[in-house]
């Protein structure tokens, strides 16, 4: 089997709790389909901006070309920092863009990849934005109508809780199983006058999520003994058996691969 196209971010999807990852190129790639296998990653050494689609020496934020850099709305401070949406100022680089990435439902949840954190998401990107962190457990807690509301209420959250996922714990084993619903019950018991000040303050408009917590399953025969990392810019070729997938990283005997950090390189898969 030979497959062939610019890397990007894998879609992925649940069937019966089950994730399953593509990456979609003219063929598309069904990655699980290559777990347990010896794959061969070759890299081309072509690159492709992943916003504007023009050919590049370097990428950027994880695949854009310069000039989408410090123009695309997808690449500010705002994207990483929501808090700082800036939005209703009517400073938005795309305010297009911004209606419809930004200016929609959001939910602000707790997740379980290597530990308890908090984070937000469009609600539209239920599950897979869970799964991109390789989240094994989550619970929506509130939802609201805008990104910027989102991340005024995660920031309170943060206060408490970790907003960051160490990758490398998340790699090396299943986290310990948390009872979500207790810490989501202790959380806002803990932080109801200002979030109750907060709400009034920007007058959000915020509704109690009630769904049940999410379960993944990641498909990963074993873990790496160790975690080393491999990089497409070091080595242009990565032959090794695959042992599973877990958020974007492709989990190999000898190292593991973040696809999403390498978006917009050109490579060649090969199994045998
Ligand atoms: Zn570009």
């Amino acid at each position: 089997m030979q497959a062939q196209g610019f890397l990007h971010k894998m879609q992925a999807w649940l069937e019966q709790d089950q994730v399953q990852y593509q990456l979609n190129w003219d063929v598309p790639l069904h990655v699980n389909a290559l777990i347990g296998q010896k794959v061969r990653f070759v890299v081309t050494g072509k690159k492709q901006c992943i916003g504007c689609g023009r050919s590049i020496n370097k990428t950027f934020q994880q695949g854009y070309c310069y000039p989408c850099v410090i123009s695309k709305a997808a690449c500010d401070l705002c994207i990483v920092r929501p808090e700082r949406c800036h939005f209703h100022l009517g400073t938005c680089r795309e305010p297009e863009w911004g209606e419809q990435h930004c200016m929609q439902r959001h939910i602000v949840y707790l997740a379980n990849a290597s530990g308890l954190k908090v984070g937000i998401t469009r609600k539209e990107n239920i599950p897979s934005r869970f799964i991109d962190q390789g989240a094994v457990q989550a619970l929506p807690l509130f939802e609201v109508t805008s990104r910027y509301h989102s991340g005024l209420i995660e920031v309170l959250l943060a206060q408490h809780l970790s907003d960051k996922t160490n990758w490398r714990k998340m790699l090396q084993g299943q986290p310990e199983r948390l009872d979500l619903k207790r810490h989501a019950v202790e959380i806002k018991a803990l932080l109801a006058p200002q979030l109750e000040s907060l709400v009034r303050q920007y007058a959000i408009e915020c509704t109690e999520w009630t769904g049940p917590v999410l379960e993944f399953s990641f498909p990963v025969r074993r873990y790496p003994a160790k975690i080393v990392s491999y990089s497409l810019d070091r080595s242009s070729l990565i032959e090794d058996e695959l042992l599973g997938v877990k958020g974007q990283y492709c989990l190999f005997e000898q190292g593991v691969l973040n696809l999403r950090a390498f978006s917009g390189y050109e490579v060649q898969i090969f199994n045998e």
